[in-house]
């Protein structure tokens, strides 16, 4: 993992205010997130070796950040201390379990390129996963990075943006959801998006939140990956978790069917949980599930 670290501020309300309107919260919580902790997170809790490269600030924040990866299982090594702030997500969660997300980068913003060592332990990897919460280059350096080593890179483009020539030459597995895919090809029908995307990259996955995710590659094989029908009351790290746990099948030889098929039961059990990493479903769990 080569990306972001966050303390996530979470407020759950019935209805998300407007613009200009204050609601009244329900509850509070904190809790260790950002897209590429939370997703070395699924990846160890699925039982993968994750290691987290990235940057948390000098506050107190970050000391909880290193430490709640830690209890996951992340090694984290690559973490890197750095002045100022960690970043933080403020998180809203309405009772139909939508959210709508701010993120301050912090220390994300230090991630601009590749510090001593980071490319040996890229190199050591089985997959890198990559997301857009660190500049560009940084997301850029570890890609050709992870391709000049031949380690498979699997690019969540979120949050949604265009993407370089040179960095998607460097993509081998595009993971964005509907609305990233729609930002990057100007489709709003997934089965278009992904016609083009395979054009771009060898292997992309758009995920459909409650209608599962649709697979396609550049040889023009499809498949639909249906979601299971569960209760959702947090969705929150969904996302993350499906790219996480499809990863970490990847990195231990499975198909692209068995991969997916674990990436839907794991983000299935995380959102009929609240939190994003304490949401994320154990190896076992993952497999009692799938029954
Ligand atoms: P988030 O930003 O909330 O992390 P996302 O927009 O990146 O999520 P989604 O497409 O919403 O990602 O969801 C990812 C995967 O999670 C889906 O492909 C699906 O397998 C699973 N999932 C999401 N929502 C539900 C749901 N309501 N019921 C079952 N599975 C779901």
């Amino acid at each position: 993992m080569f990306g972001s670290c966050n303390m996530d501020l979470v407020a759950y309300v019935g209805t998300a205010p407007k613009r200009g309107e204050t609601v009244l919260g329900r509850e509070f919580r904190t809790a260790p997130g950002g897209k590429g902790a939370n997703q070395a997170v699924a990846a160890a809790r699925a039982g993968a070796e994750a290691l987290m490269i990235g940057a948390v600030g000098e506050d107190e924040l970050g000391g909880g950040l290193r430490e709640a990866l830690r209890g996951f299982g992340v090694d984290t090594r690559g973490l890197r201390t750095v002045p100022g702030n960690s970043g933080t997500a403020h998180i809203v969660v309405d009772d139909d379990g939508g959210n709508a997300i701010v993120v301050v980068p912090g220390a994300n913003a230090t991630v601009d390129s590749l510090a001593p060592g980071d490319a040996e332990l890229i190199a050591s990897s089985g997959a890198l996963l990559l997301q857009l919460e660190i500049p560009f280059a940084g997301v850029e350096s570890a890609a050709a990075a992870g391709r000049s080593a031949g380690v498979p890179v699997i690019l969540t483009p979120a949050p949604a943006a265009e993407l370089s020539a040179e960095l998607l030459a460097n993509v081998d597995v595009l993971v964005p959801n509907e609305h990233e895919a729609a930002v990057l090809t100007g489709r709003d029908d997934p089965d278009a998006a992904l016609r083009e995307l395979v054009e771009r990259v060898p292997e992309a996955i758009i995920t459909l939140g409650a209608e599962g995710a649709l697979y396609g590659n550049a040889a023009g094989e499809v498949v639909r990956s249906p979601a299971h029908r569960v209760r959702a009351v947090d969705t929150t790290a969904a996302g993350d978790t499906f790219v996480g746990v499809f990863a970490a099948a990847r990195a231990r030889g499975a198909e692209v069917r068995e991969a997916l098929a674990a990436a839907s039961a794991a983000s299935a059990l995380a959102v009929g949980r609240h939190g994003a990493m304490s949401s994320m479903p154990t190896e076992q769990e993952i497999r009692e599930f799938r029954g």
